[in-house]
């Protein structure tokens, strides 16, 4: 039987890194800290109270979490002022990405990113079909302003999609940067949407700002977030996104209805009145990135400066024969980043010694 699959979807396979048992799994950037006991009962509470009015539609603008959503913004990163109608949710800020390419991509239209960069851009693009543009990063893995600010003059793109801190690279972009695209896509005759991903936020180093600061003076800019990796909650799916109103209306336009169910919107809120508890691991996961990274450059390596709670380092003659020896040893990493590099997700301190030694033994 001859199924009428789209002919731009043929030969594709579904998108994910391998789901793998592993001691250490160091391949996703998730926070490898579980919740605590305090903040799994208050889960469970507002779950269970959630689940008295399942037989009802949920809040289909989810407005108490937004709100709860912004006050921890505003305080988290020093951005006073933000309150729901500054802010989106939704299933990961992978759905979030979605609604913002349904919106302001489209067909006939173009999405400017800077590569290499989080694998999941081309698949925003396609299922919007809207035209990806790359813009090479340097070597360093630094936005190419050069480059990047003549696509967005010669592109007209109507999005421009950053990552800071940058995945698979670790290292953040600088607020003049950030300004400079804002400049540029202001200037783009019928509007252009900047998009800064910022999924790694809390574990910048000190000193590194968050765009959100600056969301206020730019009516053009999206700042992403997620509660899938400092905040330990992956398996729950909540992104947001902060934006003034007039973006966020958009965003409202393309949601399906009711897509964020209650259990989901219950979990997020009962998470961010805990978020000191469910944050109380990053300061530990931020020592040890920087550990990993003097270690890893104490052996030879080129490393990344990193904003994140991942590291790349290399170069690598052969990295898929590492990855599987690391795997052999119980240690799950991820060859990704372009050919010599691999990326490992900073795990507890005993996942971390566990890393350490298993590199040892292959490289001895
Ligand atoms: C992990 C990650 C996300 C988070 O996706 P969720 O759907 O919120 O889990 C977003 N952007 C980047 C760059 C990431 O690495």
């Amino acid at each position: 039987m001859d199924l009428p699959l789209r002919n731009d979807l043929a030969g594709a396979l579904p998108y994910g890194a391998p789901q793998v048992q592993a001691e250490a799994l160091l391949n996703v950037n998730e926070n490898p800290y579980p919740p605590p006991a305090e903040v799994i009962d208050a889960i469970s509470d507002h779950v269970r109270e959630a689940a008295t009015g399942l037989n009802r539609y949920p809040d289909r603008d989810a407005t108490a979490l937004r709100a709860d959503l912004a006050q921890y913004v505003a305080r988290e990163s020093d951005a006073p002022g933000l309150t729901a109608d500054n802010v989106w949710a939704a299933n990961g800020s992978n759905e979030v990405m979605m609604h913002i390419h349904q919106a302001f991509g489209g067909p006939g239209r173009t999405v400017v990113a800077a590569s290499p960069t989080y694998s999941m851009y081309p698949e925003y693009a396609r299922e919007s079909f809207t035209h990806l543009v790359h813009v090479q990063r340097r070597e360093d893995f630094g936005l190419d302003m050069d480059a990047l600010l003549s696509a967005i003059e010669h592109e007209t793109p109507t999005l421009v999609v950053l990552a800071s801190p940058n995945n698979p690279s670790g290292n953040a972009a600088a607020s003049h940067e950030l300004e400079a695209v804002c400049a540029a896509a202001a200037n783009v005759p019928g509007g252009c949407v900047v998009v800064v991903d910022e999924a790694y936020a809390e574990f910048r180093r000190p000193g590194v700002p968050s765009f959100v600061t600056r969301v206020r003076d730019y009516p053009h800019v999206i700042v992403t977030r997620t509660m899938s990796k400092a905040f330990a909650l992956a398996g729950a799916r909540l992104g947001y996104a902060v934006a003034s109103p007039a973006v966020i209306d958009a965003l409202r336009i393309v949601r399906l209805p009711y897509h964020l169910s209650a259990v989901t919107q219950a979990t997020a809120r009962a998470a961010l009145h805990h978020s000191e508890a469910l944050l109380s691991q990053v300061g530990k996961i931020r020592q040890e990135r920087d550990n990993t990274v003097t270690y890893l450059r104490g052996r030879g390596y080129t490393v990344v400066d990193s904003d994140a709670n991942f590291v790349l380092f290399g170069p690598h003659r052969d990295r898929e024969r590492l990855f599987h020896e690391l795997l052999e040893r119980g240690v799950l990493i991820r060859v990704i980043g372009p050919p010599g590099w691999l990326r490992v997700t900073i795990g507890t301190s005993q996942e971390m010694a566990l890393f350490r030694k298993a590199w040892e033994e292959i490289t001895a």
